[in-house]
């Protein structure tokens, strides 16, 4: 069987099938796994094995077999744990082939091969009987199926169907419940991940505002969640409207049901401000009195507790629908809606308690601007981004003339606006994608006999799309929706290569060239996600260690992979370094670009990879970045999503600047043909 995978190919712009190996899903999906990252967390493994230990003392205290179900067993960490404890027979439920082949040798491995039986199927195809996959019904049922949102990989509907075929009433769970938590509050960051801000543009002919079409203005977005590490988010970044509230819980141990439903709680705001955002997280409790407890609360809830990292569970964003001034004191009703997978939230405010009482149902957000489905929320961050758009405004007045011919070519840009205020006499655009954004756009500022938008790729532009007229400025971001990588964007210079018959002589392009830069750091914590686990609670792993190694070593997760790298804070092991540089003023090269070279380590510590990120350079002395944004104290402080990090198959740790392999080899090729940069490191 072969799978498609898709992949952007810089030269076209485009996201491209390609049939793959029939392995290739596996190896993708076990190489960037969070399995390695769940069995790194010490916190979960602990409370998961005292949860397992109680729930199994309380059954045989009761005189009863202990029979556990444990649906999604992975490497079947949690039933080896109930073996161990005493039950007397496990069921390892696990879907994902691969992984239930290794935890049949995991489980060999460590002994239990009597006591557990891994089955490999999807738990609702489990036949119960004296033929079945299982003799009995459990009376143990313990599962980790659980994300950042709670629900999100289908835990309710997989514990409605256990319990109604795979469990016997009143079994014991483990977890035995799950609460959700959130908190209101106002973020002018965070709200810019998800709303369009007017852009004040100074012009010669006075302040213009560019303003988002109105259906962007009211639309509620899509439903699915922002999850990110809200640890790293400073507290002067947001301005907390509520106290936490407990806004719904789950019992494991009962029926479950996975219909859709909502919850409503009633808070009083303890500031004035806008309410723009809840903030969420969940505790699970492994046993009924809720003395074992996991939190995946931020730091300001909890903050004399023992902190844990973790990257398989984070914390929750939800925008919403619109901002809502709210006064101190005042009260408020929030409700969360949810169906079987995912979760959403409304604010209304207390006036009559008829009022309240009526329609508390609330619809699952649908986007209507189109916005929400084409951009993420970098994206939108990057678009408000207000210092970000000052240096293109900036370069653009030093590079455009009353008589100026534009052509834009990036998806979704507020560019071809900003170039007409900036006095360009004709703009055109061209884009990959999001036609209906600029011409909303276009619409809502008045300006549609202004920009024409060219419904032609590149390659078949003629001149009558420019009505004979010559560019004379070449501009893009550039973006493309279809970009993954930071590099992934260089499609502007194909564009730009296949229009230059259309171009003027003496065109200025801007941005006039882009450069990859390099810096070789130490996570703080990111490399756990890499990182072998050797044993875990006393279990054996080391099967699901080589089976990730293995599945790194295949050719596509050799690549560099994008992280946000603001939520992963790293320190710089060496300064950042430009490594090739792509010249926008001339065609796209023949011939490959590369570099060979070393970096030095300036700084002692655990060589963890290296990170890469793009700079443009707009006009002389104007440069916007899209990664590194500042430096201090050796930590690293980054922006955006176009980050990507190249992980270093094996650690050099340098204790003393003396002893340190004191430079790190690189070689960088950019293939012209594909679009591709290859890379490689030696330590
Ligand atoms: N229990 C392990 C792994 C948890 S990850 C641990 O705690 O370390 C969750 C696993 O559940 C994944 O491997 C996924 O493939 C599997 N899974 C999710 N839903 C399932 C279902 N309904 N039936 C069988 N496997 C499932």
């Amino acid at each position: 069987m072969k799978t498609f995978c898709g992949r952007a190919n810089p030269t076209t712009g485009a996201v491209e099938w390609l049939e793959e190996d029939e392995d290739y899903d596996y190896h993708q999906e076990i190489a960037r796994s969070r399995y390695a990252d769940m069995l790194h967390d010490k916190d979960r493994n602990t409370k998961y094995y005292q949860g397992i230990r109680a729930a199994v003392h309380r059954v045989k205290e009761r005189g009863e077999k202990a029979i556990v179900l444990d649906i999604g067993t992975g490497t079947g960490l949690l039933s080896m744990m109930a073996a161990a404890a005493g039950a007397d027979f496990c069921y390892a439920v696990e879907v994902f082939r691969p992984m239930a082949n290794a935890a049949v040798k995991i489980v060999e491995k460590n002994g239990f091969r009597d006591k557990i039986k891994v089955i490999n199927k999807h738990s609702t195809e489990i036949t119960v009987g004296p033929d079945g996959d299982m003799q009995y019904r459990a009376n143990i049922l313990v599962t980790e199926l659980f994300d950042t949102e709670l629900i999100g990989e289908g835990a309710l509907p997989t514990y409605e169907h256990a319990h109604k075929y795979l469990v016997q009433e009143g079994c014991e769970a483990v977890p035995h419940r799950a609460t959700v938590y959130v908190q209101l509050v106002e973020s002018r960051r965070m709200w810019s991940w998800n709303k369009l801000f007017p852009v004040r543009v100074k012009a010669e002919d006075g302040e213009k505002i560019i303003v988002s079409p109105s259906e962007m203005e009211n639309c509620p977005g899509v439903p699915s969640v922002c999850d990110i590490q809200l640890n790293q988010m400073p507290s002067s970044d947001f301005i907390v409207l509520s106290d936490v509230v407990t806004m719904f819980s789950v019992d494991f141990s009962k029926p479950v049901r996975s219909a859709s439903t909502c919850y409503r709680v009633q808070l009083e705001a303890v500031k004035p401000g806008k309410a723009q955002i809840v903030l969420s997280w969940w505790d699970i409790d492994m046993d009924p009195s809720g003395m074992i407890k996991c939190t995946i609360a931020p730091y300001w809830v909890n903050p004399t507790s023992a902190f844990q990292w973790r990257d398989h569970w984070m914390q929750c964003v939800y925008f919403l629908p619109c901002e809502e001034p709210v006064l101190q004191g005042e009260k408020l009703y929030l409700t969360a809606c949810r169906d079987a997978y995912c979760v959403w939230y409304k604010l209304q405010k207390a006036r009559g308690e008829e009022e309240n009482k009526a329609d508390v149902h609330v619809e699952s957000p649908v986007c209507r601007c189109q916005a929400h489905l084409l951009w993420n929320r970098p994206r939108f961050g990057e678009l408000n981004d207000q210092n970000r758009t000052h240096q293109y405004i900036k370069s653009l007045m030093t590079v455009l003339k009353k008589d100026s011919v534009c052509l834009c070519i990036s998806d979704g840009s507020l560019l071809p606006v900003l170039t007409h205020y900036l006095g360009a006499k004709q703009v055109y655009l061209m884009q990959y994608l999001e036609e209906y954004i600029p011409l909303e756009f276009c619409k809502a500022n008045h300006l549609e006999d202004k920009i024409k938008i060219i419904e032609a790729r590149p390659e078949l532009l003629t001149s009558s799309h420019l009505e004979d007229k010559k560019i004379s400025v070449l501009v893009g971001e550039p973006f493309f929706t279809t970009s993954l990588l930071p590099w992934h964007n260089l499609y502007f210079w194909y564009a730009r290569t296949a229009v230059a018959t259309h171009l003027t002589s003496n065109v200025t392009v801007l941005p006039q060239a882009a450069s990859l830069h390099m810096m070789i750091v130490e996570f703080q914590d990111l490399w756990r996600i890499r990182s072998p686990c050797g044993t875990c609670e006393g279990f054996d792993v080391r099967t699901m260690d080589d089976m990730i190694n293995n599945s790194l070593k295949f050719r596509e997760s050799k690549e560099a992979e994008p992280h946000p790298l603001w939520e992963y804070p790293c320190k710089a092991l060496s300064d950042p370094q430009e490594v090739l540089t792509f010249d926008f003023r001339k065609t796209v090269p023949q011939q490959c670009l590369s570099t060979e070279d070393s970096v030095n380590l300036v700084r002692k510590g655990e060589s963890h990879g290296a990170v890469l990120w793009m700079e443009y350079h707009l006009a002389a002395d104007i440069s916007v970045s899209t990664g590194l944004m500042q430096m201090s104290n050796e930590k690293v402080f980054l922006q955006c999503n176009l980050f990507s990090v190249y992980f270093f198959s094996s650690v050099i740790e340098s204790e003393t600047l003396s002893d340190l392999p004191s430079a790190v080899m690189y070689a960088i090729n950019f293939d012209p043909k594909t679009g591709e940069i290859a890379m490689d490191f030696k330590l």
